[in-house]
């Protein structure tokens, strides 16, 4: 018999571009919070950045700009993640794509958070068994992998590990809920999850026809922008740009490691040289496109007789 688990305390360690959304969701949801990262002022530093990008482009966050300052207010900073984690009930790790950091960090916070605490990953494509023995809690984890929420996409994956106990399951979905965040259940364990699977393949398919020279990115994007249209206005180029070419690259190299490695997975080498020349999409200013005026933004970019 396990006691039910009540989340009061939340820390978010890592306060890069989802661990500072994550916090600023959960606070303005009643939870008291604390991020933690080395990188001093790295929390403020991220938002005044998504607050400044949001402002301008016009886009209405789930929080509403001008209560930022007041919910910032709230969130407790620390650059030590023990202290963050140690009166924590629920940790979310949200630390670059690395298996190996992942690790280190997780054996760090199982040592020092509270025996109740549910311990959960932010990770794209690591699915939370390769970080419950780490844990030291293998019964208390969860993946719950966030899709930008201030931007308004208010969902997440869930997903436990092998030993996850469903109470632990069923905390982690109230207490998505509870934020108002759509809970995107996987009901065994899957690389990729829910929708980040269907992601996965999109940006495979479009990656092999991009770096083996058969299509024109511009047309792929214009094709799923005309089919689906898009929420932030782009097509798939254009939002692995919005992630960042160095995360996709970490993500897809993930699968290609967690599913046997079959060549078809691996990214293109042409990804990894756009990398290694610094285009990593819009935070270095180039990626597919060039930024801060990317070509899908442009009015006749889905007119069939604009030139190339
Ligand atoms: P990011 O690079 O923007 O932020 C990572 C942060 O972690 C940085 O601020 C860094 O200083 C900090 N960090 C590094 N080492 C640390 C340590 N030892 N302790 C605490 N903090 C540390 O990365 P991100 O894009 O926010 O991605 C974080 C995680 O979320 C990854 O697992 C990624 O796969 C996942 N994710 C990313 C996106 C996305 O669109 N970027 C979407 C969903 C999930």
């Amino acid at each position: 018999m396990t006691k039910p688990i009540k989340i009061e305390k939340v820390a978010v360690i890592g306060a890069g571009t989802l661990g500072a959304q994550i916090a600023m969701v959960a606070t303005s949801s009643g939870y008291d919070v604390t991020v933690s990262d080395p990188t001093a002022g790295a929390f403020d530093t991220m938002i005044d950045k998504l607050h400044a990008d949001y402002k301008d482009k016009g886009v209405n966050p789930s929080i509403p700009l001008d209560q930022w300052a007041e919910t910032r207010k709230k969130i407790k900073q620390t650059q030590n993640n023990d202290d963050a984690a140690s009166d924590a009930d629920l940790t979310v790790e949200a630390v670059p794509e690395n298996l190996e950091l992942k690790r280190k960090i997780w054996k760090q916070l199982g040592q020092a958070a509270p025996a109740h605490a549910i311990m959960t990953t932010n990770s794209s494509s690591i699915p939370v068994s390769h970080l419950e023995e780490a844990s030291g809690r293998p019964e208390r984890v969860l993946n719950t992998h966030f899709y930008m929420p201030l931007e308004g996409m208010n969902m997440a994956d869930l997903m436990g590990g092998s030993k996850t106990i469903p109470d632990v399951f069923e905390t982690g979905e109230s207490w998505l809920l509870s934020m108002g965040i759509l809970p995107l259940k996987v009901k065994k364990e899957l690389m990729g999850f829910c929708f980040n699977r269907v992601w996965h393949a999109v940006k495979r398919e479009c990656l092999y026809m991009w770096g083996n020279d058969f299509v024109d990115l511009r047309d792929v994007d214009r094709a799923w922008m005309m089919a689906f249209g898009h929420h932030g206005g782009q097509g798939p180029f254009g939002s692995m740009d919005h992630v960042g070419l160095d995360v996709v690259w970490d993500i897809e190299m993930s699968y290609y490691n967690g599913e046997g490695k079959d060549p078809k997975v691996h990214p293109p080498k042409a990804l990894k040289e756009k990398i290694d020349r610094g285009e990593l999409g819009v935070k270095s200013g180039k990626g597919f496109y060039t930024y801060p005026d990317p070509e899908y933004m442009s009015a006749d970019f889905l007119d069939p007789n604009a030139e190339d």
